[in-house]
């Protein structure tokens, strides 16, 4: 059984051997019938799909996350693969998921952003749905190649999971990291993608989406340009924004955030199980500015 810390994603790979399933998790071999490869695997976490893509020699994997507030405890991955000839099976992989507590933070906002008005509440209502429906349209191949890098090169002001105070109320824990970026730092793809949602949005400002494929999206927030179109393909590495200030900040940032199979995940975990750095080398500085969203 493979654990996971909520907020984190695990990679599992199944071997296909040209019998379907057959020795693909040690457990028990079927009475083998010889088939052709599978042609299509899909899993399911909950309620969202996960997506698997071939990943060579007869391998097929996915990156499956689990959400910064998933209860903890057993959880099952359910995978079905389909033959190019109609065969189906289908297995499950045990998860168990780990608790993790987050440090605290608390810091002030402008009225503005936090007594709001009717007509606040009802943009604020529009553009969650506008979100929903863009996190419900990712491409089912996998567009991304490993590894991937972070959107720019600054420390962290605001950690990932930390729960929150904000004008002396509890709310909603921080689902992506603070990056310290000075106005119009450029911002990179970390990966290829296509340019899902650019946008005006009440607390996130100027925000941009990217749809990596098979149910993985990254978020950039708080951005003073965009410089990408909706619909564009990207490539890792190429500018899509200046950073800055907008939507709701105490001062200018980077927020950077990740989706997986509808999960909100820490970015940072796509660079680390990508190889694209250690654990280590990025440190978490809780002291430096205290920052929006
Ligand atoms: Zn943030």
């Amino acid at each position: 059984m493979s654990e996971i810390i909520v907020g984190r994603i695990v990679t599992i790979t199944i071997a296909v051997l040209g019998v379907f399933f057959g020795a693909a998790f040690g457990g028990s071999r079927s009475p083998s019938v010889a088939v052709k490869p599978i042609e299509v695997f899909q899993g399911q976490l909950g309620k969202e799909t996960v997506r698997f893509y071939p990943s060579g020699r007869g391998t097929f994997s996915a990156l499956v996350g689990v959400d910064l507030e998933a209860k903890p405890g057993p959880a099952r991955v359910l995978v079905k693969g389909t033959q190019r000839a109609g065969g189906y099976r289908e297995t499950q992989i045990a998860l168990k998921i780990k608790p993790k507590a987050f440090e605290k933070e608390s810091f002030s906002v402008p009225p503005e952003f936090d007594q709001l008005s009717p007509e606040m509440l009802e943009r604020i209502h529009r553009e969650q749905e506008q979100l929903t429906r863009v996190f419900s349209t990712s491409v089912p191949e996998r567009l991304w190649e490993n590894p991937f890098i972070a959107p720019v090169q600054g420390d962290i002001s605001s950690s990932f999971g930390y729960r929150r105070v904000i004008n002396d109320a509890p709310r909603a824990p921080h689902t992506g990291v603070d990056l310290k970026a000075p106005m119009g730092t450029e911002v990179l793809a970390v990966n290829n993608g296509r340019v899902v949602l650019v946008g005006d949005f009440f607390f996130s400002g100027n925000s941009l989406v990217l749809d990596h494929g098979a149910g993985l999206y990254t978020m950039y927030f708080h951005l003073s340009e965009f410089r990408v179109q909706e619909g564009a393909e990207v490539r890792k590495g190429e500018v899509i924004g200046l950073s800055g200030m907008t939507g709701r900040v105490t001062g200018p940032h980077l927020h950077w955030g990740a989706r997986l199979n509808g999960a909100r995940i820490d970015p940072f975990e796509l660079v680390k199980k990508s190889g694209g750095m250690s654990d280590k080398a990025f440190r978490s500085d809780a002291a430096a500015d205290k920052v929006e969203k």
